[in-house]
C-alpha cells in the first residue's frame, strides 16, 4: 500500500473526457451500452444472503402489524412467505495493487493542474458539466446495489430515461404521486440527472450540507422471465412495457435528513459514522418509491421497501425511516404498516398542498422485529460505524482505502476517487496539507 503523490489531472484529459460523454441516453442503444459497462467492470459475485433462515416470523401480538403479515403472501409463486431479509454483505475484497505502468499513468494524469471542476445543483445538465458528472461519478459511487430475492436495486443511470418517463407521464402513478403530472420536459432535469447525480456523495443541492443527500435506486428484475406482467391496457399506449428487462420498474429512493455534519472533516482520515455520531447528527431517512403498474400486485414494491429499510438502518445508520403516501394511497399505507412503520402524524406541509399521512420505525424498534437474536446492547455490532471510507464515494462495502495522498491522512479506494476529489471545486484541492 504505497503512498502516490497526488496531483491533479492534465487538462487534455479533461477534454478528451468532454468529447466523450453523453448523457441523454433515451435510446436503446444508450441503454445497452450502460449494462454493458456496468456488466464488464462489476465482475463481483452475487452476494447471496447467508441468511437462508426464511421468513423472520412477526408475532400477531404485536402492536406493529395490526393483522397485517398475510400483506407479505407473494402472489406470484402461491406460497404464503415472507421475503428473506438481506445483510450487511462482506466488505469488497482488495483489489490488486498498481503495477510500475498504471502508477506512471496516474502521476501523468494526475499532473500539473489546478483546474477546479463542478456541477450545478439543479437543472440539466449540459454537454460540459455531463463531462464533470463522468468525472465525479466513480466507480467507488456506482457500486451500490441491493438484491431481494426477486430484483436488483442499483443506481439510475443514463439510459434509464425512458423507462422513467414511461412511469413519471402515467396518469395511474401520477394520482398516487406527491409530484403529480410533471412535463416531459421536466422530467430528465427534475428526475433523471438528480437521480443520477444523488450517486456523488459529496455533490449536495443544498437540502443537507452535512452529509450525502440521497441514495436512488433503480429497481430492475434479476430473472426478467420470472416478472409478471400485466396487459397495460388500462395505460397509455406509449407507456407499456412487453418485458421486464433493464429499468423499467421505477426506482425507490432513501433521503437523508440531518441537521449535524458526518462529512469528512479535514485533517483526518474519513469514517463510516457509528450509529452514535448519526444520532447525535439526528440522521433520518424517508422513503420514496414508484413502481410500474404493470408490475402491481406481485408484492415487489414489499421486496424493494423491506430491503431498503434494511440499508437505511444497518448500513446507513438512520435513527428511524419515514414514508408518508397520500392519503387515498392504500397500498402504499399498507406497506408501511407491514413493514413495522407507524402513523406518527399527518400533515399538508408539502410543496403541492396535498394531505400526507406520516409513518415512520426506529432503529430501535427495527432490529426488535428483524434482528429479535441480538441484545438491543448490540445493536449496531457489524454495522460499517467507524471502518476508514474512502474520502470521495465514501463507500463503506469497498475495501480499506489504498491510494493515500502525501498528506497521509486523504484515503481513497481508487485513483478515479482521488482524481474526482482533487478537480472538484470543494474538494482536498483546497484542504490538503501536504506542500504539493
Ligand atoms: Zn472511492
Ligand atoms: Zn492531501
Amino acid at each position: 500500500m504505497a503512498a502516490v503523490a497526488l496531483t491533479s489531472e492534465g487538462e487534455e484529459d479533461v477534454t478528451a473526457k468532454l468529447a466523450q460523454v453523453h448523457l441523454d441516453g433515451s435510446s436503446d442503444e444508450a441503454l445497452e451500452a450502460d449494462q454493458i459497462k456496468v456488466g464488464t467492470k462489476k465482475k463481483k459475485k452475487k452476494k447471496k444472503p447467508k441468511n437462508k433462515k426464511p421468513a423472520v416470523s412477526y408475532p400477531s401480538s404485536t402492536h406493529f402489524f395490526n393483522g397485517l403479515n398475510e400483506e407479505w403472501t407473494m402472489e406470484t409463486d402461491g406460497k404464503n412467505k415472507i421475503p428473506p431479509l438481506g445483510e450487511i454483505p462482506p466488505a469488497e475484497p482488495t483489489p490488486p495493487p498498481e503495477t510500475p505502468q498504471e502508477t506512471a499513468k496516474w502521476t501523468a494524469l494526475l499532473k500539473n493542474n489546478r483546474r477546479k471542476l463542478t456541477l450545478p445543483a439543479f437543472g440539466l445538465l449540459d454537454e460540459t458539466s455531463r463531462s464533470v458528472l463522468d468525472t465525479f461519478l466513480t466507480p467507488g459511487c456506482k457500486n451500490v446495489e441491493l438484491e431481494t430475492p426477486r430484483l436488483k436495486l442499483r443506481q439510475v443511470q443514463r439510459g434509464d430515461l425512458t423507462g422513467i418517463r414511461k412511469i413519471k407521464t402515467e396518469p395511474i402513478v401520477q394520482k398516487t404521486q406527491l409530484y403529480g403530472a410533471p412535463t416531459l420536459g421536466l422530467i430528465q432535469p427534475a428526475f433523471q440527472t438528480r437521480y443520477i447525480r444523488s450517486s456523488i456523495p459529496r455533490i449536495t443541492t443544498g437540502h443537507s450540507r452535512g452529509y450525502r443527500e440521497e441514495y436512488i435506486f433503480a429497481i430492475t428484475a434479476l430473472n426478467p422471465d420470472e416478472i409478471t406482467l400485466s396487459s397495460g391496457d388500462q395505460l397509455k399506449a406509449s407507456n407499456r412495457i412487453s418485458d421486464a428487462k433493464g429499468y423499467l420498474a421505477g426506482n425507490i429512493a432513501l433521503r437523508l435528513d440531518l441537521h449535524g455534519n458526518l462529512f469528512p472533516i479535514p485533517g483526518q482520515p474519513a469514517l463510516h459514522p457509528t450509529f452514535q455520531q448519526c444520532d447525535e447528527a439526528g440522521l433520518t431517512g424517508t422513503l420514496f418509491y414508484e413502481i410500474h403498474p404493470q408490475l402491481w400486485g406481485q408484492g415487489l414494491m414489499r421486496e424493494a421497501f423491506r430491503e431498503v429499510v434494511r440499508f437505511a438502518m444497518e448500513e446507513v445508520g438512520c435513527e428511524s425511516v419515514l414514508s408518508d403516501p397520500m392519503v387515498g394511497n392504500e397500498a402504499s399505507i399498507r406497506l408501511c404498516l407491514a413493514i413495522g412503520m407507524h402513523l406518527i402524524k399527518e400533515t399538508t406541509d408539502n410543496p403541492y398542498g396535498k394531505h400526507q399521512l406520516v409513518h415512520s420505525i426506529s432503529r430501535m424498534e427495527w432490529y426488535r422485529l428483524n434482528r429479535p437474536e441480538l441484545n438491543l446492547s448490540e445493536v449496531g455490532k457489524g454495522h460499517w460505524g467507524g471502518k476508514e471510507v474512502c474520502r470521495w464515494c465514501l463507500n463503506p462495502r469497498l475495501w480499506n482505502p489504498v491510494v493515500v495522498c502525501k498528506c497521509g491522512w486523504a484515503r481513497y479506494c481508487s485513483r478515479e476517487c482521488q482524481r474526482a476529489d482533487w478537480v472538484w471545486v470543494g474538494g482536498h484541492g483546497t484542504e490538503c496539507t501536504s506542500n504539493q
